[in-house]
């Protein structure tokens, strides 16, 4: 089955001129590598759920060289097939042409921004929270109390008893919510966490946005981790969103401007690496160059920044482990993130420090590869087809007969807890630095 691509051919006129303008164009040296093979279909979910030629990678290259030279308008379609896109970039691993996709569905989207007008609500919702919301810390901790408030003071347990979720259409977006903490990572900021023994590196953690209101947690355990593997741990002070999903979405301003903070805030101390526990942040941070145009300031900031960045478990499975742990009789099966495997290249490390809990069971999960629908802010913006790809991983997890998924990023974690919930599966669901920490624990004690 496919659509439009094939009848956008028919669109010409005289001299077309590029339908992008503005800045953030795709290049076409990017989209140039493209051979059009099909190599990278099957590996495609959106492909996969719809079987459209329009949602394959090939076909959106397709579409992005088709508004360039002008033949097709950036209208509806264009936008419907762009947006509808996971930016998993499952693509990119599969194609051997190294086609960067990535970059090329962040432009089209930022081209997007600039010359598409969406509906008013959708704009007025974007705008809140790409430009309202995530570059500010205050305004995340003041809308994460209100959060709090409606998931603790019974309102939540009350919205969905009665109904009032599903008849405002909003029952499926609700179960996805974060958890919010009691207490805030924020209050953290600042602090310099001594190694214990010996040190052996000094690093710097990057925290995150909503993960300080909602993975707290996950920063301890990450911090007790570091530290017990002769880490001396800052959390630099005035570090801020590292800008991942408004780059996603195509808002490259704001983007850019985070990082800008974020580079400065990094590279102002000696650090033998800045480490993350968020797959999704840490291709973003890794990324920073693409921001910038090369030759500039902050491009050369991108590139040093870029040689300290390590995704945790990459730089654990680099350091080696040195602590001792405790046994962990249990199976688990790992869940890839996108960002780590496709954005990183990463899949050995996080499997490497799994088998080094002793008694610990590592089964593979069949298409672990494969995108759990969480996709930054996808699951909010094209719900029904996350909630496909959820049901899809979720049949997968349960098939491993493991009582534990382990992944090694916050979205994912919300995504398949979530999965756990709604499917019943009886599974529970922990980042990779989580286990670390109970082993720690019990061999501590
Ligand atoms: S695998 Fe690469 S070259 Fe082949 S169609 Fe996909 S993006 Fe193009
Ligand atoms: S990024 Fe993911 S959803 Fe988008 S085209 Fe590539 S494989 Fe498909």
């Amino acid at each position: 089955m496919t659509e439009p691509v094939a009848n956008v051919e028919q669109i010409s006129g005289p001299q077309p001129q590029s339908g992008f303008s503005g800045t953030d164009i795709p290049a076409y040296d990017d989209y140039a590598h493209c051979v059009h093979c099909g190599l990278c279909l099957n590996q495609c979910p959106t492909y996969k759920l719809w079987g459209l030629e329009a949602d394959s990678p090939r076909g959106r290259i397709r579409q992005i060289v088709l508004v360039d030279q002008g033949r097709l308008p950036l209208g509806d379609s264009f936008v419907k097939h762009i947006d509808r896109c996971l930016d998993c970039r499952a693509c990119e691993t599969a194609c051997p042409s190294g086609v960067e996709y990535g970059k090329l569905v962040e432009s089209a989207r930022a081209q997007i921004e600039q010359n598409y007008r969406r509906p008013f609500f959708s704009r007025l919702s974007r705008d809140f929270v790409f430009r309202g919301l995530l570059p500010h810390p205050q305004r995340i901790a003041a809308l994460a109390r209100l959060l709090c408030f409606y998931q603790r003071s019974g309102l939540q347990s009350f919205a969905r008893a009665t109904g009032i979720l599903r008849l405002l259409g909003l029952a499926d977006r609700e179960k996805l919510l974060p958890p919010i903490d009691r207490k805030f990572f924020f209050s953290q900021l600042g602090t310099t966490y001594p190694a214990l023994g010996p040190r052996r590196a000094r690093v710097a953690l990057f925290a995150g946005c909503v993960a300080q209101v909602s993975f707290s947690a996950l920063h301890e355990a990450t911090i007790r981790v570091l530290t017990a593997n002769g880490c001396e741990v800052v959390v630099p002070a005035r570090q801020v969103c590292c800008g991942a999903l408004a780059a996603h979405a195509g808002v490259r301003d704001v983007a850019r401007s985070l990082a800008r903070i974020n580079l400065d805030v990094f590279l102002a101390d000696e650090f033998d690496a800045v480490v993350t526990n968020a797959a999704g942040c840490g291709s973003t941070l890794k990324e920073y160059e693409h921001l910038f145009p090369p030759g500039t300031l902050e491009h050369g900031k991108a590139r040093d920044f870029r040689k300290k960045m390590r995704d945790v478990t990459e730089f654990l499975a680099e350091l080696g482990l040195s602590a001792n742990l405790s046994a962990q009789p249990m199976r688990v099966t790992y869940q890839d993130s996108c960002h780590l495997l496709h954005g990183q290249k990463i899949r050995e490390a996080p499997r490497k420090l799994l088998r080094a809990i002793p008694g610990l069971e590592l089964v593979e999960m069949n298409m672990a590869d494969y995108c759990c629908g969480s996709a930054g802010s996808y699951n909010i913006t094209e719900t029904q087809a996350s909630l496909a790809l959820l049901a899809e991983k979720m049949k997968h997890a349960r098939a491993t007969h493991a009582p534990v998924i382990v992944t090694a990023n916050p979205g994912c974690l919300l995504q398949m807890r979530a999965g756990a919930e709604i499917y019943a599966t009886g599974q529970e669901v922990v980042h990779v630095m989580e286990l670390l920490d109970r082993a720690l624990a019990k061999a501590n004690s």
